[in-house]
This record gives C-alpha cells, structure tokens and sequence, in this order.
C-alpha cells in the first residue's frame, strides 16, 4: 500500500518492473493486455492503479482489485474516436441529392470527456445542412458526433469539427452545428454549478446563403 511506502518515494515511472515503484504498481507487467492496443491499455491500467495509489485505499482490497483493468476498458472505449476517419465512418452512406431542401438532425445526444479535467461532459449536438450534390445517410450523423466526442475535448472544438467533417465529406451548400452541454468539471469541482448549460455553435459556407436561408438553417437546429 501507498502509505507503507517510506517517505521521499519517488513518483512512480512508467516501468512496471522497477522495484522502486510502489508495491501495489509493481505487478503491472502481469496485467491482461489489449490484443489491438497493448501498450495504451497497460498505460490507462497504470494510471488507474497510479490514480487508486493516490487514495488512502488498499488497491488489493476485493472490491478494487480490478479496478485498474475496469478503468483500462471503459476509458479505452470513451477514447476511442482516434483510431477512425469521417471518410471511414460516412463509408458508403454517401449518396447523390435528389433536392436542395435542407436537412436536419436534431439533438443527436453525446458523451465526452474534457481534455483539461478528463472528466465527462456530455449534452445534444444538432445538425443542419443545405446540400450540395451529395447527402449523407442519417445514421452517419450520428457515428461522426460518436467519433469527435470519444476522444479528449473542449466543447467548441467538437461542435467545430463536426461541422468541418460533413462539409468536408458531402461538400454542402452551408452547414451549422449547435452543441449543448453540461460539464462535470463545472457541476462537482470548481464553479459547483449544476444547472448551467454551455451552447456552443459552428458554421460553414454561410457566405453562400441568402439572409432567408442562413435564419431558416438555425431555426432548424
Ligand atoms: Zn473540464
């Protein structure tokens, strides 16, 4: 345990096998490993290991034993927009448009985590597009909101990103974004505001659009 530990212990480095580390970090290496990821899933291991450590717990006592293997799987999940691509995603849900009516999808729920605190912030993102030649099928929306929010973020970059990715993908006349969310970092830390809400907003191709047609694509998010 921690506490055991003689004073002036070193921070523990990332070599599991060192016997300088505290006890509880020193049986890392004999932790399952992800067959696709091993080293940032034995890294993630490490940091809920390091994490329990910095606790008065016992990381042996039954019910955190495998604590560190549980905060290894669930944070590989909530991370892993990385390892994919907008073009991936969309695949072959990327069809010809057969008219110029705008398209909308509305508070499409999100999870994610926020890089200055890793702690989760989640909300609704809302879609809006006039299209181009190209539309994309509406399940896609969806997965590409997935993809931007299971990685590290600020809100603002995700609402950003999302609108860069489908003006990318399908080329449309004008696309805007609206994302509304609630932080952890602000409603159990901090500010301990519970009830406020962040919106944040991004656009593009909006010079394309008449006056009607930009008010009538934010009346639609
Ligand atoms: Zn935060």
């Amino acid at each position: 345990m921690l506490h055991d530990q003689p004073d002036g212990c070193e921070t523990p480095g990332v070599d599991p096998s060192n016997s300088s580390l505290p006890a509880p970090l020193r049986g890392l290496h004999r932790l399952p490993q992800s067959a696709t990821h091993p080293n940032q899933l034995s890294n993630a291991e490490m940091a809920g290991l390091l994490l329990l450590s910095a606790t008065p717990e016992d990381p042996d006592r039954q019910g955190l034993k495998a604590t560190p293997a549980r905060y290894a799987k669930a944070m590989t999940q909530l991370l892993s927009g990385y390892h994919t691509t907008p073009e991936a995603v969309a695949g072959s849900g990327v069809f010809s448009s057969e008219s110029n009516g705008l398209v909308s999808v509305r508070e499409v729920e999100f999870y994610s985590l926020c890089e200055h605190h890793m702690l989760p912030f989640w909300g609704k993102i809302s879609v809006a597009y006039y299209p181009g030649e190209q539309i994309v099928g509406l399940s896609k929306i969806p997965r590409l909101i997935n993809m931007y929010a299971r990685r590290l973020q600020v809100q603002e970059r995700l609402t950003q990103q999302v609108a860069d990715a489908l003006f990318g993908l399908i080329k449309p006349r004008a696309v805007v974004v609206r994302a509304t969310a609630q932080h952890l970092c602000m409603m159990m830390r901090g500010v301990e505001k519970q009830r406020s809400e962040t919106v944040t907003e991004a656009g593009s191709g909006l010079s394309q659009l008449s006056d009607l047609e930009i008010s009538r694509l934010y009346a639609a998010l």
